[in-house]
């Protein structure tokens, strides 16, 4: 270390001397320099001997950088790790053979990470494994002359309906992550019609690109999940004379790219100029997931389930839940709604989300995986303190979330409101050797809720 001050060797010093006391020489799995574990790092990268976690790795880079800078080298005769051409990378992360998961597989993963949604989880399940099947025939048959009589599956893109707050994105998220497949959310809110000001749609794929380091071919396998499609909805009381450019325009646009085709995508996204190096992807194999709440829709839905029972089964309509329409949401209901019906077309699959209810929201504070109570509990015990939660105190932060319609989002502002004080008190009176325990009772949440910005919304 040539150029290494006494503060930056004091570090890597006292970085070794924690590791050999805790580990001892050549510690597997975990960091070499902070001794954190496998569990508790993000990356870890190997190296002979020893391991290195993202953490260290950015520190070690600040020392390089700054040691450099001391040493007098210039920036620009650094050793530059080069940026990878649009279109030319290659993605370790999402290379490798696709691996076929049963649908129940699929449910069951998605089981430990959301809670209620079966339905969704069901057709989704389905959905994803006919798709990733299909890739799989597909790669079979490569190369290969396709006979006259073959069956071509087709693709199966997936339209999700639910009130904002349920789960959507957080069941596209989980899919993606059980089949580390790129995965890019994009909202469908930026987009406009080519020529206007907004971004074109194709930047939906450029997203793609950038998250396998513009690996084309990892990025054909992905899947997108466009969020707020009810918000490109045709406008209704559009005036014929003005271009619906954000609505409808939009959807138009997106056909090409839902059906699967050979799309040109501006690397850099935003709008594509006649200039720009362009990159082509194939959309064939990309699943897209589209989301929206749709607002309203439950009216609609209404409206055609009561024309049905006028006009012909009258006995099957008994047994219609009213209070979650949303169950019986349709393709008609949502060309109803304002999308048309070529974009409905490309996107087979419909299904709902549930609304939650308590129970849901109770489930959700405590059963996911990485459950909003799991995360404080982790925060608290690395103070040393074991937090415990009574069931009343659960139930009073679910009902309050429901009561204001704070949905799952809600639950964490709730939770801020509750725990900030602690947060903000253990880490000054910390005491490690000695083992604590804080328990949350109803009365607390009360008084923390009452006091805090977000109980102001019942006074309101
Ligand atoms: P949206 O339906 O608007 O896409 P999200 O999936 O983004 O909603 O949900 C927002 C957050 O609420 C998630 O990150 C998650 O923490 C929580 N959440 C919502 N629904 C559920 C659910 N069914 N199970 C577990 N957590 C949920």
């Amino acid at each position: 270390m040539p150029f290494l001050g006494n503060a930056r060797r004091t570090f890597a010093a006292q970085f070794f001397f924690n590791n050999m006391n805790k580990r001892g020489k050549n510690p597997p799995n975990y960091c070499s320099f902070c001794g954190r574990t496998e569990e508790e790092v993000m990356i870890l990268v190997s190296g002979m001997e020893a391991q290195i976690c993202e953490a260290c790795a950015e520190k070690a880079q600040d020392i390089i950088d700054l040691e450099l800078d001391n040493a007098g080298v210039k920036r620009e005769n650094r050793r530059q790790k080069p940026e990878p051409q649009p279109g030319s990378g290659k993605s370790e992360r999402f290379g490798g053979p696709i691996h076929l998961i049963p649908p129940r597989d699929i449910k069951t993963f998605l089981d430990q990470y959301v809670i209620g949604q079966d339905d969704a989880k069901k057709v989704l399940s389905v959905a994803v494994y006919n798709h990733y099947k299909r890739l799989q025939e597909l790669e079979k048959n490569k190369g290969k002359v396709r006979k006259e009589d073959d069956v071509e599956i087709e693709k199966s893109n997936i339209l999700l309906v639910g009130q904002t707050g349920t789960g959507k994105t957080l069941l596209a998220k989980t899919i993606a992550k059980l089949l580390n497949v790129p995965f890019a959310i994009v909202d469908a809110t930026v987009f406009t019609e080519a020529g206007y000001v907004g971004e074109d749609v194709e930047s939906i794929l450029a997203r793609l690109l950038q998250i396998c380091d513009q690996d084309v071919e990892a990025a054909e396998r992905g899947i997108v999940y466009i969020d707020e499609i009810d918000k490109i909805a045709r406008k209704q009381d559009n005036p014929s004379i003005t271009r619906d450019v954000s609505g409808e325009g939009v959807q138009q646009g997106m056909l090409k790219m839902l059906e699967g085709s050979e799309v040109m995508v501006p690397p850099q996204g935003g709008r594509k100029h006649p200039e720009q190096k362009m990159v082509k992807v194939n959309t064939e194999n990309i699943l897209f997931i589209c989301g929206g709440a749709f607002d309203g829709i439950e009216k609609l839905i209404a409206r055609r389930v009561n024309t049905q029972v006028i006009g012909f089964n009258k006995k099957s309509t008994a047994r219609i839940d009213r209070d979650n329409l949303l169950q019986y949401v349709t393709h008609a209901d949502v060309k109803s709604y304002g999308l048309i019906p070529e974009l409905l077309g490309r996107l087979p699959i419909c299904t709902y989300l549930e609304p939650l209810d308590l129970d849901a929201l109770r489930r959700i504070l405590t059963e996911p995986r990485n459950a909003i109570f799991k995360q404080y509990q982790k925060l608290f015990a690395m103070e040393g303190v074991e937090l415990v939660i009574e069931p009343a105190a659960m139930d009073f932060i679910a009902e309050t979330a429901l009561e204001y319609h704070l949905g799952a989002r809600g639950l964490r502002s709730l939770c801020e409101a509750i725990f900030t004080d602690a947060m903000f008190d253990l880490p000054s009176t910390a005491n490690h050797a000695e083992k604590r325990q804080m328990v949350i009772d109803r009365d607390y949440v009360a008084e923390k809720l009452e006091h805090s910005r977000i109980g102001r919304l019942k006074a309101a």
